[in-house]
Order: C-alpha cells, then structure tokens, then sequence
C-alpha cells in the first residue's frame, strides 16, 4: 500500500475546526472525442481521483491555501464585491465568485485548505474539479449536478478563458458510482451507464506536451463547420452517413473525413451505451479501437507516442480496450482493464511503453466514481 495523498488525508481527517468538508472528482471521457463541439454525445467517467477542500465557514472571505501549489500562498476573495487573484490558480476561484455572485447565489465564507489526487495540467481535469469543490464550499444554498456544473463551466469560458464544453463540470457533479455519464451535448440530457462490474479505468499520460492543440483544436473546429455547410446542416449531430457518402466527392478531402470521424464516433457513443446497458462486455475493445484509429486516420489528432501508448496497452494481459481521449496532439489514453489486475495491468503498460518510447509516462487506476459532494 502506498502512502494516503495529501487530498486523501485531508479527506479522512480534515483540521478539527473545520465545518466544510467537499470533494470534486476528475475525470477520463471512454469515448466520444470532438463530438461534444458538434452537438454530439460523450461517455465520461468521474475518477476516484478528486480535489478536496476543507474550511470553516463564516465572515465575508474565501480564503484557500492549496497544498499542491504552496508557493503560490493564500488565495482571498472578498465575496461582497467579488474582487481576488486575476492569475496563478486563485483565478479559477475568483471566476467561481464572480458566476455566483452575478447569478445572486447566496455564499458562505470559507478559511481553509484544498488538495487534490487529480494531476494539474494532464488531461484529466483538475480545473473542473477545482471549480466544482471551490462552488460547492462557498455555496450556502443547494444547486443542482446540472446547474452547478453550467456555472462552472461558464467561470472556466469566461473567468479563465479557457474555451471548454459541459463535460468536464458535468462528469464532477453528475456522475453516480460504478457508471458511466452518457451526456447529450445538445439537450444537455444525461443517462448512467453501468460498467460490467470487473472492469476499471487506466488513464495514462504520454508524457508529450500538448503544445500543438490549441491551434489544431481550432482548426478541427473549423473544418467541422466546414463539413456541416456542406452537408446543408447546422452541426454534425444533424447529419447522417448516407447524406456524408452522396456528397463525397463534391467534398474537400481532408473535411470529408473530418466529418466521417464525428459521424462514426457518435454512433460509437450510442452503441458503446448500449452495450454497457445491457450488461454487454463483448463490443467494448472494438468501439475502443475503432475510435481510437478514425482519430488517428481521420481526425488527425493522435501522435506516434499515442499510437505506442495504445499498442502497449493492447499487448498487456487484463486490458479489454485502448484508445487516445482528450483533444489529442499528447496528452492520456484511457484504457478500460481488469478491476483485480489493475495495478498489475498498470505497471505493465508504463513498462512497456517506456521501452517503446523512450518517455517516462504517469498512470493512474480508477473505478467509475461518484459525482462532488459535500461530505
Ligand atoms: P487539467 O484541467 O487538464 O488538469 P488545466 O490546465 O485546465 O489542466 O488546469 C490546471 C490548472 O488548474 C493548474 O495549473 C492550476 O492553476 C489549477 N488547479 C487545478 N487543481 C489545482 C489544485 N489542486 N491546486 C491549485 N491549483 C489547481
Ligand atoms: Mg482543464
């Protein structure tokens, strides 16, 4: 048994003046990548791993200090006019406050501590948990997966910047244990999935910088709305394959196969929920790999080292399916292994990748964990 984390032991025995005690998990999406920009579905999961904050409650400031970034001090944010940290990671709580303060939410004040499980910077969302557990701990009222995960995702667009759909937030707040969150990018709908009960999660990080991503992010974007014109539709989630094969040779090459990526993927989504609906195994390593290789072949957003990081994955006893999540240009795969072998299983592909790659990558095991709460 390894050590308790920071976020773990803040978890179990949170400092004995504390009357707030919340955790947020991270998350890996199964399938459904760039779809969620065109009105798609995606499958996430909520991690075992999750951000924490402990506080007491009262007077007129958020006052946090996290464990994981102790340079960067105390963080304070004055609730009545919203003022606090414009930079460093202060700036996800100030943007928290202000979406609560202009939705008129009543706040609490807080002085306390935040730690995390979830890495910062690799993919797997550490800054909707953050929001979620900084929402939850200042919040003096109840709200809702949905409406707290929207207000989240609005403090990260428009707070931070950062140009994200409602996945990450929703798949912190909404999730259930032991499933998988079936989200509908267009009706904001969402459905539990069950996953078969022996298998688990394996996320590991490429160790390849996502330098590339966003201008190619923005690229895929624009050549998705490409495809929808020339389809005569106003997003991807509106056109079908047949329409895509009537148009294909009128179509520019490379936005074509743009669109057979989204189209195939979504349908990917629905059958893989179906699947775990009814209780079926047997598809779920075929829908991996046939995502992972339309974003390889089609999409154009995986790397060599993603490529290696599956094939890894692939030849290693107890995994049932890999494949590249995320945007892609480095970052994780996320593989769905043996619950039993998981740590087996894990050491193993970090081996083998190594080898292969030359790279030192970070894997992390999970099962499908519950959603943030207050605990
Ligand atoms: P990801 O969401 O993939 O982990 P982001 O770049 O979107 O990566 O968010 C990472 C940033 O979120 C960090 O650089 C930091 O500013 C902030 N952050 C997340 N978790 C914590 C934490 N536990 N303590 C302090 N800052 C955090
Ligand atoms: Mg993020």
């Amino acid at each position: 048994m390894t050590d308790p984390s920071p976020a773990q032991q803040l978890l179990a025995s949170p400092p004995p003046d504390s009357d707030v005690l919340v955790r947020a998990p991270g998350r890996a999406n199964l399938i459904g990548e760039y779809t969620d920009v065109n009105e798609g579905w995606v499958l996430p999961v909520a991690l075992e791993l999750a951000t924490v904050v402990a506080g007491r409650a009262g007077g007129g400031l958020l006052r946090l200090r996290s464990l994981d970034l102790p340079d960067e001090g105390t963080v304070e944010i004055d609730l009545a006019t919203g003022r606090g940290p414009s930079s460093g990671w202060g700036r996800y709580a100030t943007a928290v406050v202000e979406v609560l303060r202009d939705q008129g939410r009543a706040l609490r004040g807080i002085d306390g501590v935040l730690a995390s499980d979830v890495p910062l910077g690799a993919g797997l969302s550490s800054s909707a948990a953050l929001e979620v557990a900084v929402a939850l701990a200042v919040l003096d009222e109840p709200v809702d997966p949905l409406a707290l995960a929207q207000l989240c995702q609005r403090a990260e667009n428009e707070g931070v910047g950062v140009q994200s759909g409602l996945m990450d937030q929703l798949a912190s707040t909404g999730s259930q244990a032991g499933a998988a969150l079936l989200l509908d990018c267009r009706e904001l709908t969402t459905e539990h999935v069950p996953l078969p009960p022996g298998l688990g999660v394996l996320v590991v990080d490429s160790a390849v910088s996502r330098d590339l991503s966003s201008s190619a992010y923005n690229e895929r974007r624009q050549q998705c709305e490409q495809a929808a014109a020339d389809l005569g539709v106003g997003s991807l989630r509106d056109a079908t394959l047949d329409a895509l094969e009537d148009r294909w040779s009128s179509m520019d090459e490379v936005v074509r196969r743009r669109a057979r990526h989204v189209l195939t993927e979504n349908a990917r989504v629905l059958d893989m929920a179906r699947a775990l609906r009814s209780g079926d195994a047997a598809p779920l390593g075929a829908l991996l790999a046939a995502s992972h290789e339309s974003l390889a072949r089609d999409f154009e957003v995986s790397t060599p080292e993603l490529d290696q990081l599956v094939e890894a994955a692939l030849a290693t006893p107890g995994v049932v399916g890999s494949r590249m999540t995320g945007a892609g240009f480095g970052g994780c795969t996320v593989s769905l292994v043996e619950v039993d072998r998981a740590q087996e299983v894990r050491e193993e592909v970090l081996r083998r990748y190594a080898q292969a790659s030359g790279r030192a990558p970070r894997g992390w095991v999970s099962t499908a964990a519950d959603g943030a709460s207050v605990v």
